[in-house]
Formats: C-alpha cells, structure tokens, sequence
C-alpha cells in the first residue's frame, strides 16, 4: 500500500484522485478557486483500505461524513449528516437552535445513525415517534426530552450496544460503516458493471457542518439534467429542526425563467437575493474554470452562500454531448476535449430507436419501463442462449423470472431484457439501464410454463418467437412492430462533424438491405464495407430459390436457377449503388454457411420438392449430401464460388449491371468492390477474378458501356494473413473479417463459444469475450502481419476491417494505430465508430 493519509488538509487532493478519490480532488480545487467550502479534511482511499482507527477528531461541533470513491460514478455510501450530535453538545445546540430545536435535531441524529451505521429498521424509531405527534402536535420541551431519551434506550435494545457519546467513536463508527458498504458484494457488483475492477478505492471526507438557523439547504446546476441545455433549476429547502415543520424542497428558479416558478414557493432568488447571487457566482467560477457543468450542494446561512459539494451534473448520453459542445462553443474547453469526454459506446444511448406511434400494437402484457427505447428480438430464456444466438448473429430478447449477476453478460448480449419479477431498482433493470438496454421488469402478468411465455389469456410464446420491448412504456408486444429511428440532437451532429474533421480512419458499414444502408447513410458514413450478398436471401419467397440453386442437380439446373436469382441481386444492388450515390459499395459474393439454407423441417421441404418437380426423397437426400459436420470450416465462401462457378459470375453480372443503371440514374461514378470471401490461397481468388473479368468484358459487349470495378479480398483464415503479401498483388484492398479470423485462430467455432465464454473470462482465461472486442495480441497478431506483408507487395493497397469488431472503440484504435485505411461495422454503430476514430488521432497526436 503506498501513502495513506488520515485527516489530510483539503488542498492535500488537488490533483490527486487516485489518492483521495475524485470528489475530494474536486472540492480541494474548488477551494483553491476560492468558492466558500466548510472546513474539509481527508481521508485517503488507502487509510480507508486498512481500516485505520480515528483517534482524534478534527473538527468541533456537528460534522458530516461524504463518500470520495476514485471514481465517481462508483457512488459509495450518501453523505451522513449531523454527526458529533450528544448530550455534551445539547447546551451549545440549544444556544443556535433553542432548547426544543436542539433536541429534535439529536432525536432524528440518533435515528439516522441507528438506519445508515448500525442497519436498523427505521420503522421502530418513527413508530415512537408518531405516537407522541398523534396525542400531542406541539410537544413541549419536556415531552421531546422524555422522547429522545426513549429514542436512545431503544437504539441500545436494538443495536446492542449504548449510542456513542463521543464524536470520535460516531466517526469510526461511521467510517467502518461507509467501508462495509462500500465491500458489500451489491456494491461490488454494481461498481463492476461500471468498469470498476476488483480494488477499486473509497476515501472519504470529513466536513465540518454550518449553523443553518435562519437558512436552508439545496441543490442548483444550471442545465437542464435530460437534454443539458442551460436552465438553472434546483431545489431548496429552508432548514427547520423541527420535523413537523418542514417543508417539501421548493423547486427554484433564475430571473429569466420565472414562468416555471411554482406560485406557491417563493423562489430562492427572493428568499435570500445575496446567498442566491453568490451561488450563481461560485457555479459559474467553477464552470469557467473546470470547464464543466455542475450540480451544487449548498447552503446558505445568514444569507450568505456556502458550497458543500459539486458533482459533475448527472447526464444521458443526450446531456452529455449536448455539455461538451455547449463548453466548447463557449471557448470553456477546447473541441478535442469536447471529443475526448464522450466515450463513444454511450452514443448508442443516442440511437434507440422507439416504436412508431401509429404502427399496431399487439399487446401482450405491461410492466415496469425500467430502461428506455424500443427492442425487437427473438425470445431466448437463458444468458447462455442469448450469448450463442448473438454470436450467430440474432437479436435476441432475453426473459427471465429475474436475474441474476450470472446474467450481466446476458442482458448485455441481448436487445432487450424482460423480467417477470423485480422493480425499477432490481438487478435487470439497474444494470440495463446502465448499459443502455431496453428493458421491462415486473411483468407479473405473464407467466413461464417450462419454456414457454404464457400471456393471460392463454397465448403461447416458445424461444425463436419474435417479440418487441417498449422500454419507454413498459409494454410487451408480439411481432416486430415498425420502429422510428432514434432522433439525434444537432450537438450530436455537430460533435460528429468534429470528430470527422479530425479522425483519418475512415468508417463504413455493414449493410445488407436498402435500409440500412439508408441509416448508415444518415450517420454520414464513407461508404458500405461489407454487404453480406446471403444476407439478400433471407427474405420471403427467395430462400427457396436459393434452396432450389444450392440443391440444383447438375450446372444447367443451377444456371436455370441462378437466372430467376439474377434480376433479383441486380435490383438488389442497384438501390443500393443509388443510396450510396458514389461512395464505395463493398459488395461479398455469396458465402452461406451451407447450413442456414438448407431446409430442415418437412415443411420446408415440401414446397422445395413441388417447386423443383423432383420426389422429396430426392430433395431429402441430395440435402444429406450437402450436410455438414462442422459447417462454419466446410464448404462456404470462395469455396463454393469455385466449385459452383455460376454463381459468382451471376452475381458479377448483378452487380456491373445494376452499377451501369444507377450510374446512369444518380449521375455519379460507381466503382463495385467486388469482395471475394475465405480466401486461404492465391490462386482461389485468381480463379474467381479470372472468371469476373470474362463476366465485366461480356457486359461491356453487350451494354457499349465501359466501367472500372476493384476486386479485393477477405482476410479471414489464418492462412489467409500470413500469405496476404501474395493476395495483395492482384487486390486492390484487403478487408480483415475478424469473425472468421478469430474462430479460426482460436479454433473456436463462433456458434458454440457461448456455451463456455462466461465462465472463461469470469475466471480470467480471456480478459474479454474475443468475438466481441478484437484479441488484439493474438488475432491482432495475424491482423498486423498480413496488413504488412499485404502493402509491402502493393504500395496502393486499401485495408479495412469488418468483422463485428469493427464497431468496437478498442479495435478501432488498434485499426487506426495500424494504418488501416477503414473500419466497417453495423449501421447504429457508425457514429461509435467515427467518434473512437477520432479519439484515435487524437491520442496519436497527444502520443507525438
Ligand atoms: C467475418 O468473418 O468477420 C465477416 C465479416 O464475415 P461473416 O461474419 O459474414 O462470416
Ligand atoms: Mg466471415
């Protein structure tokens, strides 16, 4: 343990976080300001660590007690007030109080000690209390004596133990109470939800409390908490000893938005016009200096203003962005660290998309809303289920009765999490709320049968079914009701368009449909990376034909097959090009995992057997042919294309003829990259560009019209990156899909790591789920090696990456780091992307 102090001075922090957590740094600062903070002193997070014993006490009279975790978003126990209250100090109280005052304030010190320090029930100490106040409303002096020496006979019946007459022992007796609530394993939980690790740190404070006769307490920022737009808003209370007489905090307000004022609460600004004005003064010093915005705890005391404590204000992702720019368009901080202070995954907070208000509901049941936005998923009832069908790419809905710390990786892996059980504070709803998930607790409604979701009256949901979460309002649908996109703020924009200005890695996106590639499109993305051309099959009436293709008997039938296909994939890519409108279109030729076309059930059979006028035995076996052991390493990718020729060259056809159309329609020059997947040999992707060159110079013949296209190919076997250096002499680029790559690195299949991957990073086997964020010094390993092998043969080579890490900022720094040219990921994440691009270059720079 390295230096711990006990009772530091407050200036000991400035500066100091990790010494004294982040709030005391604060405070200390904002005392060097010269703001009117009460004597503070410190304890360090390694005294608290060793528990080290108070012995002395270094403030006189009442004090509070205020958590100072390293970070502060790790919370630690709420400030405990009035503390040093006993009898040896009941004279002086009653000097500032009046004898009736003076007694009230220990009753209710001795009540609030025995909840927070020694975990009593509150219940036996207002039940004493209100037994008195229903015979006798005003009490006399003697009555409240007789009640606060009953209040102390049952603290002792209760706790075991006298309440403690000296202010040192209430310190130390508050202080292991803060450190066992901050060891708590709920804390612990909590924390690490946040990032927090296993040692995460708690120092403390010790302020010395003002006498606030003839004053009040309150709470005052100048933005607005949900959009951070400037509004000075706040509440105040006015401090009376006396319980009964206290009044509900009255909400107040600045010169310039009386209209919200509430007609029956004077405003604090009338109240005491000089404390007010001097806490707008000290904000706005803080503000100007630290270049944030704040929320105040404060007091005023003889109409002078005191501050207590600043936090930096609460804030969504909305808020957030909405701060920094407002802080850098008012010159408070620059527009790099306006960049700097968004971490890019809660811009996903941004983009949660709601349900259109006009599209039918099919309701199902209603619950709490305990995490807003809308979620459409198939329904899985374990985390387990829901890590392995998000690897194989699902949305999923994750239901459960509740759950439990086990299912973090769960709700984190599923788009929306419903609970049967729990409240708008249990364990779903606080961690997905933290993780920006929608989410629905307490839907006592419906009920679980086994593995099926039961509605009330009697529909019948099993795992695989769609449904769709209002986060928003709390309702469970069925089906995938249609969805708004998510509005973004013009600060939003406006952060992105400095994040564009400043980032050199380029951003593209994962789009298979014209819908996507429409939102990629409004997240100002450079282009689509990756448009995954199966992807294109799986809607209606065209998973047959491709069936009907895959199961074709002989070349001619695929050809047959291959033609009704045609038209399809051309108009297909054709909205596509006229969406981009020039941008680079990344287009993949087909690579279907064998298994996920092939029909399984008689019911898909059946109509295939009709509609290829063949027996369903014949169809049957010819599927059993093309059976799989491990379909993820069969036959899929370039080594279809090679044995299956017809099909690249259909799609090559699609594609120079749809860009030929939208050229003419959008007036822009479109060059295809043509994306030839699993490559592991040169000559694999020699055979395939051979074959679309023949294909191109047909078109050419055929239309008059000339057109460039670039032929690129996908990293994603190991063999493929190590002899990148002879794939990039014929390529233009070389984009890493770090899905293969990974699964193959590993030799882990991407379908099945769900089924140990929590248990491997609980136990610190892999410190982060692979598939997930990129494996930078094994597959990242792979990735650098073929980025260089690759240019060092082709100085003009392109490189991109656009596996799902793509969207993840760690990756995305490791890209940058690299030189890649671009990253790809999936449309939501476009703006995640292009901020983490720029704190990228940001960071090179700082490095430089
Ligand atoms: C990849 O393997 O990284 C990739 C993008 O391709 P897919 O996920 O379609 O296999
Ligand atoms: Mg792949």
């Amino acid at each position: 343990m390295g230096e711990h102090y006990k009772f530091a001075a407050l200036s000991s922090a400035v500066d100091r976080p990790s010494l004294f957590g982040e709030r005391s740094a604060l405070l200390a600062k904002l005392a060097q300001l010269g703001l009117p903070i009460p004597e503070t002193y410190l304890l360090s997070i390694n005294a608290v660590a060793l528990g080290e014993v108070v012995d002395a006490l270094p403030v006189s009279g009442l004090f509070a007690l205020r958590s100072s975790p390293e970070k502060r978003q790790w919370h630690g126990a709420s400030a405990l007030l009035n503390l040093g209250v006993c009898d040896a100090e009941l004279d002086t109280l009653s000097a500032e109080y009046s004898r009736t005052g003076a007694l009230e304030l220990y009753r209710r010190s001795v009540q609030n000690f025995a909840v927070r320090v020694h975990d009593l029930d509150p219940e036996v100490f207002e039940t004493l209390n209100y037994e008195l106040r229903v015979n006798v409303p005003s009490p006399s002096e003697a009555q409240l004596e007789d009640l606060l020496r009953a209040s102390l006979d049952l603290f002792e019946d209760e706790a075991g133990a006298a309440f403690p007459q000296s202010p040192t022992e209430q310190l130390r007796q508050a202080i292991e109470a803060f450190r066992s609530e901050w060891n708590s394993p709920r804390a612990q939980i909590m924390r690490q939800a946040t990032g927090a690790s296993a040692r995460a740190g708690l120092g403390l404070m010790v302020q010395k409390m003002v006498n606030l006769n003839a004053g009040g307490t309150g709470f005052f920022q100048s933005v607005d908490d949900t959009s951070g737009k400037a509004r000075s808003t706040g509440t105040y209370t006015p401090f009376t000893p006396h319980p009964q007489h206290s009044v509900e905090p009255a909400r107040f307000i600045t010169r310039n938005e009386r209209i919200e004022r509430h007609d029956d609460n004077a405003s604090l600004e009338e109240l005491a016009p000089d404390g007010f004005a001097a806490l707008l003064d000290a904000t706005q010093i803080a503000e100007n200096n630290l270049g944030d915005r704040f929320n105040v705890a404060f007091g005023i005391t003889n109409g002078q203003a005191r501050v207590f404590d600043m936090v930096p204000t609460q804030r969504g992702a909305n808020a957030a962005v909405q701060i920094v720019v407002d802080l850098a368009q008012q010159h408070l901080i620059s527009r790099d660290d306006a960049l700097m202070r968004i971490e890019p995954l809660r811009l996903a907070e941004c983009l949660h998309p709601q349900l259109d208000p006009h599209a039918r509901r099919d309701l199902l049941a209603g619950g709490l809303p305990a995490s807003p936005g809308a979620a459409t998923g198939k329904i899985v009832f374990t985390s387990l289920a829901a890590m392995s069908a998000v690897a194989q790419g699902e949305n999923v809905i994750l239901v459960r009765p509740e759950t439990s710390p086990e299912d973090i990786r769960g709700i984190y892996a599923a788009e929306g999490v419903l609970t049967l059980r729990g409240g708008m504070t249990s364990h779903a709803a606080v961690i997905a709320r933290g993780l920006g998930v929608p989410c629905i607790v307490g839907v006592a409604d419906l009920k679980l049968d086994g593995e099926v979701l039961v509605t009330p009256n009697g529909r019948r949901f099993n795992a695989g079914d769609v449904i769709t979460l209002d986060g928003s309002t709390g309702q469970v649908l069925a089906g995938a009701p249609r969805m708004l996109r998510a509005e973004t703020s013009q600060a939003f924009n406006t952060l992105l368009g400095w994040a564009d200005a400043v980032r050199t890695l380029g951003v593209r996106a994962n789009a298979d449909t014209p819908h996507e590639a429409r939102l990629a499109r409004n997240f100002k993305v450079d282009g689509i990376g990756l448009c995954r051309t199966e992807h294109m099959f799986f809607e209606n009436g065209r998973i047959n034909l491709m069936r009907e293709m895959i199961l074709a008997e002989n070349g001619e039938k695929r050809v047959e097959a291959l033609n009704r296909l045609l038209p399809m994939q051309r108009g297909d890519f054709e909205e596509l090009f006229e969406i981009m409108e020039g941008l680079p279109v990344t287009i993949r030729l087909l690579d279907p995992p064998l298994h996920e076309f092939l029909p399984h059930s008689e019911a898909e059979f059946e109509p295939l057997a009709k509609a290829m006028d063949l027996p369903l035995d014949e169809i049957k076996s010819r599927a059993k042919g093309l059976h799989e052991f491990n379909p993820m390493l069969g036959m899929r990718g370039v080594r279809l294309g090679i044995t299956m020729p017809e099909i690249y060259a259909m799609q090559g056809r699609a594609i120079f003829e749809a860009a030929i159309a939208a050229g003419r329609k959008t007036g822009a020059e479109i060059i295809p990259e043509i994306m030839i997947p699993l490559v592991s040999a040169n000559r694999e992707s020699e055979l395939v560009k051979a074959r679309l060159d023949e294909v191109a110079d047909a078109v050419r013949a055929e239309t008059g019209v000339d057109f460039k296209y670039k032929t690129g190919v996908m990293v994603e076997t190991p063999r493929g990156a190590l002899r990148a250096g002879d794939l990039a002499r014929s390529s233009s680029f070389l984009s890493f899909g770090t899905n293969d790559l990974t699964q193959m690195t590993y030799g882990l299949s991407r379908d099945d790591a769900g089924r140990f991957m929590r248990e491997y990073v609980n136990l610190e086997v892999f410190t982060e789920d692979p598939f997930r964020s990129l494996d930078i010094e094994g597959v990242g390993e792979l990735v650098s090696i073929g980025a260089r092998r690759g240019r060092e043969n082709n100085a003009s080579l392109e490189i991109g990456l656009c596996g799902e890490h793509g969207g993840d900022p760690s990756t995305i720094n490791f890209c940058a780091r690299e030189g890649f040219d671009y990253v790809s990921c999936s449309a939501y994440r476009v703006p995640i992307a292009r901020l983490a691009a720029a704190q990228s270059a940001l960071t090179a720079l700082i490095k430089k």
